[in-house]
């Protein structure tokens, strides 16, 4: 297993991916991490029970606590993101939701952005404030701006970025800068980017939540999240799974870590098919706009060329105004594309969207906002795909 030790030289992150959380040694050779199915996990003596018991004991007392499968997950997942230490959740809104549970009490006040993934809005209005947290949002576009918004009992702030549904990026370090002044912790939801292209921790995040289903699981066949926190934050965020009871089943953990092995490329051709994708939409008559960071035209490009290190596969544009009946006639005319949710695994997606609710910076565009998953197939054939259905709905529509 690679281990680090004063004398190691620093990986890249490539290699990181092919030997993180692999220990042949300890498997009988096994290449991979088996599955180690398991609730009751037995102990030879006394002395080792008491020594499993131990909090942060890596050994699992129990299997809720995870088996060697979760804790080979857990620690790439930790080196690569660069933070103190990871923890499974059975999906990613149970990460983004756990994680927020784990830092609040009554009285506190947290700042989420507006451009927020949805289901975590819905549990921050339904579930936070019904315990007594004050819920407020924030402009994603905010940036140092947000000192004005918090307030001595801010304990968290929560960015997003870029948007999942609007794709704004934030200035994720001037807003954690601000957030920290009244100690509050800045918990991010860095699914987009992964690991490999949002350094969070460098950025002062102290909480970095993946949604694994989508990149990491990478083949659309699982459904698992993870936090990972710095050492300030781990205390809080452990604790909150462990009294929730959080755990995953080791199978699905199995995925995600074969899903790591081939992460990096895999990323690369996302992020290379969707910006040519994204070039050629944006000169297609049909099209109002096109929401993708990488994009020099887009308004949030400066900053992510500044604090990111790539893109990836998923973006939005923005059609221009069409009656229902084109819209279906665009979708019917897609070949490649599949209409479905979520993102990240190797397959091409479109999906209408409804307009994101928005209750700080309204939402600016008109007509359907359609969101766009570039998957492993051959770009060309995306691009005639798209092209083909969007002149068949202008054409008829
Ligand atoms: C999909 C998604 C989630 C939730 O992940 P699930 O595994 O589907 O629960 C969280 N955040 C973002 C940005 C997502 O796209």
């Amino acid at each position: 297993m690679l281990r680090t030790t004063s004398s190691t030289p620093k990986r890249s992150h490539d290699t990181l991916l092919i030997h993180a959380g692999r220990d042949p040694g300890a498997h009988s050779g096994m290449v991979n991490t088996p599955i180690f199915r398991g609730s009751t996990i037995l102990s030879n003596s006394l002395e080792e029970w008491e020594s499993r018991k131990q909090p942060d004991n890596p050994m699992a007392s129990y299997g809720r606590f995870g088996t060697p499968t979760t804790r080979a997950f857990e620690s790439a997942l930790a080196r690569l993101e660069g933070g103190y230490q990871s923890i499974v959740f059975p999906s990613g809104l149970s990460a983004c939701t756990h994680s927020l549970l784990a830092m609040v009490r009554s009285g506190d006040h947290v700042l989420l952005s507006d451009s927020v993934y949805g289901p975590t809005r819905a549990f921050a209005d339904r579930v936070l404030t019904r315990l007594g947290v004050a819920v407020e949002y924030f402009d994603p576009c905010i940036g140092a701006g947000i000192a004005r918004q918090l307030r001595p009992n801010t304990r968290v702030v929560y960015v997003e970025s870029p948007g999942s549904v609007s794709f704004e990026v934030q200035d994720v370090p001037a807003i954690a800068y601000a957030a920290h002044t009244v100690d509050a912790l800045v918990l991010m939801d860095n699914t987009w980017a992964t690991p490999l292209h949002f350094r969070a921790f460098e950025h002062g995040v102290d909480v970095s939540i993946q949604a694994a289903t989508k990149y990491i699981v990478g083949h659309s066949d699982a459904l698992l999240g993870a936090a990972t926190a710095n050492e300030r934050a781990w205390p809080l965020l452990k604790n909150a799974a462990h009294d929730f009871g959080q755990t995953a089943g080791a199978d699905d953990i199995y995925l995600a870590l074969r899903g790591l092995r081939s992460l990096s490329v895999r990323l690369r051709q996302h992020a290379e098919s969707g910006l040519r994708l994204a070039e050629f939409l944006q000169s297609h008559p049909a099209v109002a706009q096109v929401l993708h960071p990488a994009l020099p035209s887009d308004p949030g490009h400066a900053l992510w060329t500044r604090d990111f290190t790539g893109a990836s596969g998923l973006f939005a544009i923005v059609l221009k105004p069409v009656g229902r009946d084109a819209l279906c006639q665009l979708f019917d005319a897609l070949e490649l594309f599949g209409i479905g949710l979520s993102w990240g695994g190797f397959e091409s997606l479109a999906l209408p969207m409804d307009a994101p609710l928005r209750t700080i910076r309204p939402w600016a565009f008109e007509g359907p906002l359609i969101r766009i998953h570039a998957g492993l197939e051959d770009c060309d054939d995306l691009m005639r795909d798209m092209g083909q259905a969007l002149d068949f709905m202008r054409r008829h529509g």
